[in-house]
């Protein structure tokens, strides 16, 4: 009879792997590998976990083990480099394994019956067995212009670790280079699988698309958090079958299992996305470059506005940098971008005149607009002119926003929501005034300019039921929208034809933001916006394409580099600044958070956590309540360490992990490492 121990990843957040007992019987039949999904009792559930070594004795005494219950016998173990994978992560994020390797795989996997993973597994097998077309020649491909096919011969022609950095223009024909090195790639390997990234849901229906056309004969699975359960199944296990050749997802699906993965390409590098904001806060984009490194294969890092990390990475030669200078359609030329100064135009509705004599144009032109707010709601907060009252949230140090169609005032941090009150609380005044403006005000001031304009509003707000951001953005395409008025939704990637103007509000508030990295992510959104505009060619009696900007500092440098449309200069100026501040990417970091009831509590513990540890060559800041305090009635502090060397921070982390779990503190933290935003 078999019998051997099995060392096991549980999701739980204690540290650490869990021996069971393999009891060879009828069920268990083989030997254990490394890899595979077992079923185990834990407390008083049975979870999976994942085997991560076998084993012949154990620290814990035979009797006192608990026994494996069954096998995924059905499922191909996960390979030793999808371990290592996660094995890197757990590491480098100081999360424990099991934490890592099993959220991310489908539910249905990991529930107990396996009814749903037999389905799946049948599907599949019969779409092999009849032979899916196994066609990987393309169709429909464009041909590529000078720059884009060199860049496209490069990725596809490199051997062994090749990080590369796509650095074009907004328009310049990226995705054509992606999807033609995926296709050299595909034709040269057997089996080969690429991994495509994108920054949001939103943009994966179009790229679908528009794969689905050039790799008829191609199997593709897509990745992200709004797949319903079973197919999130079939498209992963389709990934770690190997079946899946072309793999599109969002950032979590940078940890699916691909055994055949032979180019990794995340599109808007830049984009904040990619990194993690909650549980494991991991960057896609870092792990990426670890997993082609792992398996020795290229990797495209595209973008219009590299991140800062990646940028020196291509200026120092780390990355190899690829350009796209050009717009690839012919007389597709870069929007010209004006600053329209706001205290010299004043605004109505919140737009300057300058800005509705331009919309007035494209309507009758019947060409489209967008405008540009990132602020969701009517206003961002109601007050009352007699006493100053202000619709404070009642549970966070943040206001509430007005949102005037659905009658509510809602707290954007911890989701509270009140009717909106009739008069004012302190003093009765009935005439409680909106102060400022988010997309449902503009939305509201547009129909009242253009009344025979077709608008629709795209953000969060308005795209809440499943599949209606791609309704939205389907009716933008289908050319049944002239003016359309959204956030950061609509700002990345979409490649809308018939769009001539590209109208900016409000974005001053990042010029003075206390974050050192708002500079960066503001130019970055401003030019990824200003990119959705003419990126067709200029129909005869149409529009030239513009960008027009409200501020009221339209001299601002920061405004100047976007006129220019000059990103080299830009950044070659901020990494300056990060330099001379010892700010990232010249340094690492990590923050420490802490949660409790009373700030002075949360603090203290940070304070603790500080002096717990001898730290040469390491920087502790003091601790000190993070720029919005209070969420949901809980007070937020952090602590920020800093290091010259990653591997010297790294080997601290670890330390002080250890340390801060033997506290036992009541208090609830979390460390990030690499911090986004501090
Ligand atoms: P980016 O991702 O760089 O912003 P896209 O890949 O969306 O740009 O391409 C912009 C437009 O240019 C798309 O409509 C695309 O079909 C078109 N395009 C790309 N490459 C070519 C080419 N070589 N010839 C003609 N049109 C092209
Ligand atoms: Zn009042
Ligand atoms: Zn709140």
């Amino acid at each position: 009879m078999l019998h051997c121990i099995v060392k096991i990843a549980l999701d739980t957040p204690l540290d650490i792997c869990f021996d069971y007992l393999w009891c060879g019987d009828d069920k268990l039949s083989a030997l254990p590998a490394c890899g595979q999904l077992v079923l185990v009792p834990f407390g008083r559930r049975e979870v999976v976990g994942l085997i991560v070594e076998v084993k012949h004795s154990s620290e814990v005494a035979d009797h006192k083990l608990k026994q494996v219950l069954a096998l995924r016998a059905q499922l191909p173990p996960l390979s030793d480099r999808w371990l290592a994978l996660c094995g890197f992560a757990a590491d480098y994020y100081q999360r424990p394994l099991g934490e890592v390797a099993i959220p991310g795989l489908p539910k249905n996997l990991r529930a107990e019956k396996t009814v749903a993973l037999d389905r799946a597994v049948k599907k599949l097998a019969k779409q092999a067995e009849q032979g899916a077309p196994h066609d990987a020649t393309p169709h429909q491909m464009p041909a590529l212009n000078p720059a884009q096919q060199q860049a496209a011969d490069a990725i596809a022609g490199a051997r062994g670790f090749a990080p590369h950095l796509l650095y074009g223009v907004t328009g310049s024909g990226k995705t054509e280079v992606y999807l033609q090195a995926a296709a050299q790639i595909l034709a040269q390997q057997d089996a080969a699988q690429i991994l495509i990234l994108v920054p949001e849901i939103n943009l994966t229906p179009q790229l679908e698309g528009n794969i689905r056309a050039r790799f008829p004969g191609v199997m593709l699975a897509t990745l992200h958090s709004s797949l319903a359960e079973g197919e999130r199944m079939t498209h992963w296990l389709a990934a770690h079958l190997g079946q899946a050749r072309i793999i599109l997802g969002t950032r979590l699906a940078i940890l699916a299992s691909l055994p055949q993965l032979k180019l990794i390409v995340i599109d808007e590098e830049h984009d904040p996305s990619y990194k993690q904001q909650e549980g494991l806060r991991y960057s896609a984009r870092d792990l990426a470059v670890w997993r082609a490194h792992q398996l020795a294969i290229p990797i495209v890092l595209g973008s219009a506005t590299p991140s800062l990390e990646s940028w020196q990475h291509a200026q120092s030669g780390r990355y190899r940098k690829l350009e796209l200078r050009e717009r690839a359609v012919k007389d597709a030329l870069l929007p010209t971008v004006r600053l329209i100064n706001m205290e010299t135009d004043k605004p109505t509705e919140g737009l300057t005149s300058t800005l509705i004599a331009a919309l007035r144009l494209r309507l009758e032109r019947g060409e489209q607009s967008l405008l540009f707010l990132n602020r969701r709601g009517y206003a961002p907060v109601i007050n009352c002119d007699a006493c100053g009252w202000v619709s404070d949230c009642p549970r966070c140090t943040a206001f509430m926003v007005l949102h005037k169609p659905e009658h509510r005032l809602r707290c954007h941090h911890c989701s509270l929501e009140l009717r909106i009150p009739r008069a004012c609380p302190t003093c009765g005044n009935v005439d409680l005034q909106p102060l400022g403006r988010g997309t449902q005000r503009v939305e509201e001031g547009l129909q009242r300019l253009f009344p025979q304009a077709r608008i629709l509003r795209i953000d969060a707000d308005s795209t809440r039921l499943k599949g209606s951001a791609q309704a939205a953005f389907d009716s933008v395409h289908r050319g049944e929208v002239d003016i359309l008025i959204g956030t950061q939704m609509v700002a990345k990637g979409h490649d809308f034809k018939n769009l001539t103007l590209v109208g900016v509000l409000n974005p001053d508030t990042a010029l003075f933001s206390q974050d050192y990295r708002a500079s960066e992510r503001l130019f970055a959104q401003l030019m990824q916006v200003a990119g959705r505009a003419g990126r067709a060619a200029q129909k005869e009696g149409g529009s030239a394409s513009e960008v027009l900007i409200q501020s009221r500092y339209p001299q601002h440098p920061l405004y100047s580099a976007v006129v220019n449309h000059d990103y080299d200069h830009f950044a070659g100026a901020l990494l300056e600044e990060r330099q001379q501040a010892h700010l990232p990417p010249y340094i690492y970091q990590a923050l420490l958070r802490a949660e409790a009831r009373e700030l002075q509590i949360a603090l203290d513990f940070l304070q603790q956590a500080a002096n717990c540890l001898e730290h040469p060559g390491i920087t502790i800041n003091d601790p000190i309540p993070m720029t919005m305090t209070r969420v949901a009635n809980v007070e937020r502090a952090q602590l920020l360490v800093e290091c010259a060397s990653r591997p010297a921070l790294q080997a601290f982390l670890k330390r002080w992990m250890a340390e801060l779990r033997a506290m036992k503190s009541r208090v609830k933290w979390s460390l990030e490492v690499d911090p986004v935003d501090i």
